[in-house]
C-alpha cells in the first residue's frame, strides 16, 4: 500500500497500566444493557424510522427482549425525534421499569427543549457529550483543553438545575465523546470535573460513557484505557462506567468484553451492530456469548428469527448471513466430515442424556435462539456426506438406513446435488430416497407372495414383468430367501442376498415397518428400500427394489 506513511497510530496509552483484566478469562454477570438502536442506530439509517416504526421497535425491545434503558433519540435534533418522545411519555408506552435515555449537547437552547420533551417521564437520564478528542479540539472547535473542560461543566450545570425543576429526579450520563481519540489523562480530567458539579450519589448515580466513537487500537488498549479511568475516577462508588464501542476495526464486541473485565459496569449497543458507519456493538453477539459460557444475558434471544425480521422490517438493514448467533448460515454445515460431527454428536448427547452442550461445531444448541437442526443446521448440496444426508432421512422422516446403505444413498443424492449445481432440501432429499431406492417396482412388480411349509419354506410368487404377469416357486432357508430363489431362478439372474434389516417406521400401534436389502452381483452391490403395514410385504418390497435398481432383469430376455 503505497499511502502508508499518510497514518500514524492515533490513540492514547495510559500514564499508567495495571492490566488486572488479563487475570479474568471471563465475564461473569450481565452488564447493564442499553439499547442504542434508537439513536445511533436510527441516525445513521439511509432512511431513519418513521415515528410508527420507532414505537414498533421501542415496544419490542423493551417488552419482547427486555431492555431496561433505551436511548430513543435527541429530542432537540427534530421534531421526529422530540415527538417520539412525547409519544412515548403522553401514550405511556414505558414500563415503570425502563428508563429512557436522550442525548444532548451542552448548549442551552438544545437543554431546554431536552427537559421540555422529557417532561411527565417517570424514569430519564438525560444524556450530555461533547467532543474532547486532540482533532476534534484542533480541527472542529479550535479550543483549549480548558475551553472544552468549561463547555462540558457548563452544560454539566445546566443538567443540574434543569433537573432541580423538574418534578422526577432525572439521573445523568456524560460522554467525552471521540474518548479513544482523547489523551487518557485529560478524559480523566473532564469527567472529574463533571462529577464534581454532579456530586454523584448512593441513591444517584452518574454514567460515565466511554465510547469508541472511533475505533483506532487494539482491544487490550481500550481495556488499559477503561481501567485506568476505573481506577482514577472520582466517586468510583457511585459512578456506572459505561462502554459504546464502535466497530471500526471490527473489535466492537472484543473491545466491549475486554472493557468489562476491565471494570465496566455497563454497555451501550444496538442489536445485530447497527449503527453509524461500521455500526455499534452488536448487543446480540454480547449477549450470546456469555450466555455460550453458561451465563445468563438477561436478555431474551430465545427466538432470533422473529427479532431479526422486525429489525430488518423497521430499519431496512439485512442481517448478513455469517453474523454470529443471528446469520442464516452460521449454524449450517455442508460438509461431510463437520456434519457427520455434528451428527454422532447430536447422537452422543441424546443417549449420553448429557446436560452441557459439547457437540463439535456449535457453539450453542441453535433450538436455544428458535433456528431448527433440519433447515438450519444439515445443509445438503454437493460437498455434503452420508453422516448428515442419513441424519436429514432419520431425524425428519424417520429412515435409519444400514450404514453401506447411507454411503451409497449418500453419493447418490451429492451426485444430483453436483449435476444440478444447488442445494437440495430435506424434501428434495426424501423425494430421491422414494424415487430411487423405496419400492421400486419396474420391470418386476411382485404382486402377491404365499408360503407354504414343505420341506423347508416354499414361496409361490405372483410377479408382473415388464406386461407379464407370472408365477413362481422356489424354496429357501427363509422366507426372503425363498422369494429371491423364486425370481433368480425363473428370471435367470445371478445375485447374492447379502444385507437385510428392518425397523418399524412410526412409533405407536398402526406403524408402518420398513426394510432395508442390498443384493450382489459380482462386484456390484445394489441397495433397496421397501415400507408396508406388513413387514414381510416390505421385506420383498426392499428386495425387488434392490434387484430392481441393479437391473439384473433383462425383460427381453424372459419374455
Ligand atoms: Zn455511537
Amino acid at each position: 500500500m503505497k499511502n502508508v506513511e499518510k497514518y500514524s497510530r492515533a490513540y492514547f496509552v495510559p500514564p499508567q497500566t495495571s492490566v488486572r483484566w488479563i487475570e479474568k478469562d471471563y465475564i461473569d454477570k450481565a452488564p447493564t444493557w442499553c439499547s442504542v438502536d434508537l439513536r445511533d442506530g436510527n441516525q445513521s439509517l439511509i432512511v431513519p424510522m418513521s415515528l410508527e416504526e420507532k414505537l414498533e421497535f421501542f415496544q419490542f425491545l423493551v417488552n419482547k427482549v427486555g431492555f431496561k434503558e433505551v436511548e430513543i433519540g435527541f429530542p432537540a435534533a427534530s421534531d421526529t425525534e422530540y415527538e417520539f418522545c412525547r409519544a412515548l411519555i403522553e401514550q405511556d408506552l414505558i414500563p415503570d421499569d425502563v428508563t429512557i435515555q436522550v442525548l444532548t449537547q451542552s448548549r442551552p437552547h438544545i437543554i431546554e427543549k431536552t427537559f421540555a420533551a422529557l417532561k411527565g417521564a417517570k424514569n430519564a437520564i438525560v444524556h450530555l457529550y461533547n467532543s474532547t478528542s486532540v482533532a476534534q479540539r484542533e480541527q472542529v472547535f479550535k479550543k483549549s483543553k480548558k475551553e472544552i473542560i468549561d463547555i462540558a461543566v457548563s452544560g454539566a450545570k445546566m443538567l443540574q438545575e434543569y433537573s432541580e425543576k423538574a418534578p422526577n429526579p432525572y439521573f445523568f450520563e456524560y460522554s467525552p465523546e471521540s474518548f479513544t481519540g482523547t489523551e487518557t489523562e485529560f478524559a480523566l480530567e473532564i469527567c472529574n470535573a463533571v462529577l464534581d458539579v454532579w456530586k454523584p450519589t448512593k441513591e444517584k448515580k452518574v454514567i460515565i460513557n466511554l465510547p469508541v466513537t472511533v475505533s483506532h487500537s487494539m482491544p487490550h488498549v481500550y481495556a488499559n484505557q477503561v481501567e485506568y479511568m476505573c481506577n482514577h475516577l472520582s466517586y468510583r462508588d457511585n459512578i456506572i462506567v459505561s462502554l459504546h464501542p464502535h466497530n471500526d476495526r471490527g473489535c466492537a464486541v472484543a473491545d466491549a468484553e475486554m472493557g468489562l473485565i476491565a471494570g465496566a459496569d455497563r454497555v451501550e449497543g444496538t442489536l445485530f451492530g447497527n449503527g453509524e458507519r461500521t455500526g455499534n456493538v452488536d448487543i446480540v453477539t454480547l449477549a450470546l456469548n456469555m450466555y455460550s459460557q453458561g451465563v445468563d444475558p438477561q436478555l431474551n434471544f430465545e427466538n432470533l428469527p422473529e427479532v431479526i425480521e422486525l429489525y430488518e422490517k423497521v430499519t431496512g438493514m439485512k442481517v448478513y448471513d455469517r453474523q454470529p448467533y443471528s446469520g442464516a448460515l452460521v449454524f449450517a454445515a455442508f460438509s461431510g466430515s463437520h456434519q457427520d460431527a455434528i451428527a454422532k454428536g447430536m447422537q452422543w448427547h441424546e443417549e449420553k442424556g448429557c446436560k452441557t452442550w459439547t457437540v463439535p461445531y456449535l457453539p450453542i444448541d441453535p433450538k436455544d435462539v428458535g433456528r431448527e437442526y433440519e433447515t438450519d443446521v444439515i445443509r445438503i448440496n454437493s460437498q455434503s456426506g452420508k453422516g448428515g444426508i442419513g441424519y436429514i432421512l432419520e431425524q425428519k422422516y424417520g429412515y435409519r438406513l444400514p450404514a453401506k446403505m447411507r454411503e451409497d444413498f449418500g453419493y447418490t443424492v451429492k451426485g444430483i446435488s453436483d449435476h444440478q449445481h444447488k442445494e437440495l432440501s430435506p424434501h428434495e432429499v426424501h423425494q430421491i430416497f422414494k424415487e430411487q431406492y423405496l419400492n421400486f417396482f419396474t420391470p418386476i412388480d411382485v404382486t402377491e407372495v404365499h408360503f407354504i411349509q414343505k420341506n423347508g419354506i416354499y414361496a409361490v410368487v405372483t410377479a408382473k414383468v415388464g406386461d407379464e404377469v407370472k408365477e413362481f416357486t422356489s424354496n429357501g432357508n427363509g422366507r426372503l430367501d425363498a422369494v429371491a430363489n423364486a425370481l433368480k431362478n425363473n428370471l435367470n439372474m445371478d445375485f447374492s442376498l447379502l444385507t437385510y434389516e428392518e425397523h418399524a417406521l412410526e412409533r405407536g400401534t398402526n406403524s408402518r415397518a420398513v426394510a432395508y436389502v442390498s443384493v450382489s452381483c459380482g462386484k456390484k452391490v445394489s441397495w433397496g428400500a421397501g415400507v408396508h403395514d406388513d413387514i414381510m410385504t416390505a421385506s420383498v418390497n426392499a428386495l425387488v427394489s434392490a434387484i430392481n435398481r441393479a437391473g439384473l432383469c433383462l425383460v427381453d430376455k424372459t419374455s
